[in-house]
């Protein structure tokens, strides 16, 4: 029996993992600066904070969760995003009760049972940032001109933002109606999937991909006319500060969300390299999901961004590592030499230290020294010992020095970058 990954789920290994890393080391720094303090919440949950959050009649919660009976009946689920978690989190803590404006970020894997294709898989992972306690149009700009900022410091450039608003509650359910009564007489031409949509969830009919859908949402009514005063100003001033802030953003007035909670401002980030699958974050506000999970009255703002696609969209070759110190030996004497050596090697200097304790003849043990591209090596034998001495090897020119024991350090350090 050979056991293989489930569908859609990969393991994620040297030297691609060296990518992973730098991006997390980036969006780490960056989030930090920015004041957001991680947050690592657990990947199951309670079924009904994804139903009641992200809402009943979505894809998501229809078609792609990991949900299941644990061993006592209860209803639990394979986080699907990260978002209704953390606002779990920040009521449960009694976040909402302290008022303040609270900045959090994570990144870790979400599961959506969806057909995995390019950019698409089971389980993928997010980089993701909410600001709770703010319901101000500043706070949306600051998130988009935070986003803008990580995106240059992963080196990718390319990347258009695309900005809408919904609306609040109300004009959410203003805009609902107007649609409805647009399609009324055009479900012939809709796709099975539309036809159904139209009660349970009309906005998601704006970003259909089959061709009917297309033509019809074309001439579909926009939301913006259907935004109340304080929203319509609202939006105006995100853009405006965008604007002042030059970050180039595209307005788009059929950008919905796929997620209920969503209201006011919503924008996506698509980027060319990434083909049908072109979206490599989204977010927008959600005034109302500290409330709808039970907390007080909370504006918040978040999104979050596909790690997987983001390693598409920079298509780095991972680096390899740049200091790794090979140490050969041969004998019983030189094998304890290089155990206890490469401990002291390790607290002096920050690099990678391998050392060879098979039984194998020098040259092959020099083979897994170029096998693991070391750039330095030492080579302990039974002369060596006698002498205490090492013989120090620059593997690319492969010329070799004997140095005294208690030298090894500074000259190793001498040869670092
Ligand atoms: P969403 O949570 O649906 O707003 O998605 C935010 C981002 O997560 C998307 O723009 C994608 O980059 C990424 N994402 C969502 N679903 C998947 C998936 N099934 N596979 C890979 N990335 C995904």
């Amino acid at each position: 029996m050979k056991y293989q990954a489930i569908k859609g789920m990969s393991d994620i290994f040297y030297p691609e993992v060296a990518v992973w890393q730098e991006i997390e080391g980036i969006a780490r720094k960056c989030l930090s600066s920015y004041g957001y303090k991680e947050i690592r919440t657990p990947a199951l949950e309670d079924t009904a904070i994804f139903v009641r959050g992200i809402g009943d009649t979505t894809d998501i919660v229809t078609k792609e969760m990991y949900t299941f009976k644990d061993r006592k009946d209860r209803s639990l689920t394979l986080r699907p995003e990260g978002t209704a978690p953390i606002v779990r989190a920040y009521i449960e803590h009694g976040f909402d009760r302290a008022g303040s404006e609270l900045k959090l970020f994570y990144i870790g894997p979400m599961f959506r049972s969806e057909r995995p294709q390019k950019g698409r898989s089971r389980q993928f992972h997010q980089i993701g940032a909410e600001v709770f306690g703010s319901a101000s149009a500043y706070s949306d700009a600051e998130i988009i001109i935070q986003l803008d900022d990580m995106l240059k410091l992963f080196g990718l450039s390319g990347c258009v933002f695309k900005l809408n608003s919904l609306g609040c509650k109300k004009d959410k359910e203003t805009f609902a109606a107007v649609l409805r009564d647009y399609l009324k007489d055009k479900k012939a031409n809709l796709c099975d999937d539309c036809k159904t949509r139209i009660d349970k969830n009309v906005f998601r009919m704006l970003d259909c991909k089959s061709e009917g859908c297309i033509k019809v949402m074309r001439d579909a009514p926009s939301v913006a006319a259907s935004l109340c005063s304080p929203c319509a100003s609202h939006f105006d001033k995100v853009k405006k500060i965008l604007n002042k802030m030059n970050i180039s953003f595209k307005e788009e007035k059929n950008l919905v969300r796929g997620l209920d909670y969503y209201t006011g401002t919503v924008f996506e980030i698509s980027h060319p390299s990434l083909g049908a699958q072109d979206a490599l974050g989204a977010g927008g506000r959600y005034n109302n999901l500290v409330h709808d999970l039970g907390g007080s009255d909370t504006g918040a703002i978040g999104y979050a961004l596909g790690m997987e696609r983001l390693v598409i969209a920079l298509n780095k070759k991972p680096q390899s590592e740049k200091n790794v110190l090979y140490i050969a030996t041969m004998g019983d004497d030189a094998k304890l030499e290089a155990l206890k050596i490469s401990q002291e090697i390790r607290k002096a200097l920050s690099i990678t230290v391998l050392t060879d304790i098979k039984e194998a003849s020098l040259k092959s043990q020099m083979r897994s020294a170029d096998k693991n591209e070391a750039s330095l090596a030492l080579i302990i034998g039974e002369d060596e010992i006698k002498l205490g001495t090492i013989t120090l090897r620059d593997m690319a020119t492969k010329e070799q020095v004997s140095v005294g024991m208690s030298d090894i350090v500074s000259e190793i350090k001498k040869r670092i970058k």
